[in-house]
């Protein structure tokens, strides 16, 4: 809603996201069920832009989460599901949101995020898949909230990034692809949190630009990366 959260109904924003807290202290997306950390950290997240984290069980929540968390130190969709780079940024960045990360061994952790670096410079989610732009989010925000970019090659992320564009404008979700939103996105949000081109910074934990989170007053949670 960038500067207009004022226009929310809020009690009802608040009332429906709490209602979807599961007694496991997981969140259901929506009444007919399905639940994964995607959801959970979509409610820390809003709840925390609404200011209203005491209208759930947080301390389940985050138990929860920490029960998605593998012998490898990453995290999957659902407890004792496979690990995966996009749920990896869902439960690092709701563990951030609620002060919760030093549950989380970051240098295992950092390790399995730094083995999805392909040697075409982009990330994979997990092991063996191809590479792809929007891990280039996934994975370099999780890597920025637990400080551990400078273990992954960002001048070949750049480039992989880069070289998904297409002529006609925009990024695809690899070189040489058809360009969609989805993936333009995370590939400007890979580059911006970089600060490898002219673009407005982003906070890896919001995935807003930062200047929204400076000018909404939002609770700053850790030190944004910054590699000037
Ligand atoms: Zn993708």
């Amino acid at each position: 809603m960038y500067d207009a959260v004022d226009k929310l109904d809020r009690e009802g924003v608040v009332a429906f996201i709490s209602g979807l807290q599961q007694p496991d202290g997981s969140f259901a997306g929506d009444r007919w069920g399905e639940v994964d950390v995607r959801f959970a950290y979509c409610a820390l997240s809003a709840l925390t832009i609404l200011d209203a984290l005491d209208s759930i069980d947080v301390d389940a929540c985050v138990g929860w989460i920490l029960r998605c968390m593998n012998y490898e130190g990453s995290f999957g969709p659902v407890p004792r599901a496979e690990s995966h780079a996009a749920y990896v940024f869902c439960a690092v960045q709701a563990l951030a949101l609620v002060d919760a990360l030093r549950a989380v061994d970051v240098d295992q952790l950092g390790w399995w995020l730094c083995e999805r670096q392909t040697p075409s410079g982009g990330f994979n989610g997990r092991p063996e898949k191809a590479p792809d732009v929007c891990y280039s989010w996934w994975i370099l925000s999780a890597l920025a909230t637990i400080d551990r970019v400078h273990w992954i090659d960002v001048e070949k992320l750049a480039e992989f990034i880069l070289a998904a564009q297409d002529e006609d404008g925009g990024i695809a979700d690899r070189p040489g692809d058809v360009p969609d939103v989805f993936h333009t996105f995370f590939g400007l949000a890979g580059l911006s949190l970089m600060r490898r081109v002219d673009l407005a910074p982003i906070h890896c934990v919001y995935a807003l630009p930062l200047e929204v989170v400076q000018k909404m007053k939002l609770p700053p949670i850790l030190p944004i990366y910054d590699s000037r």
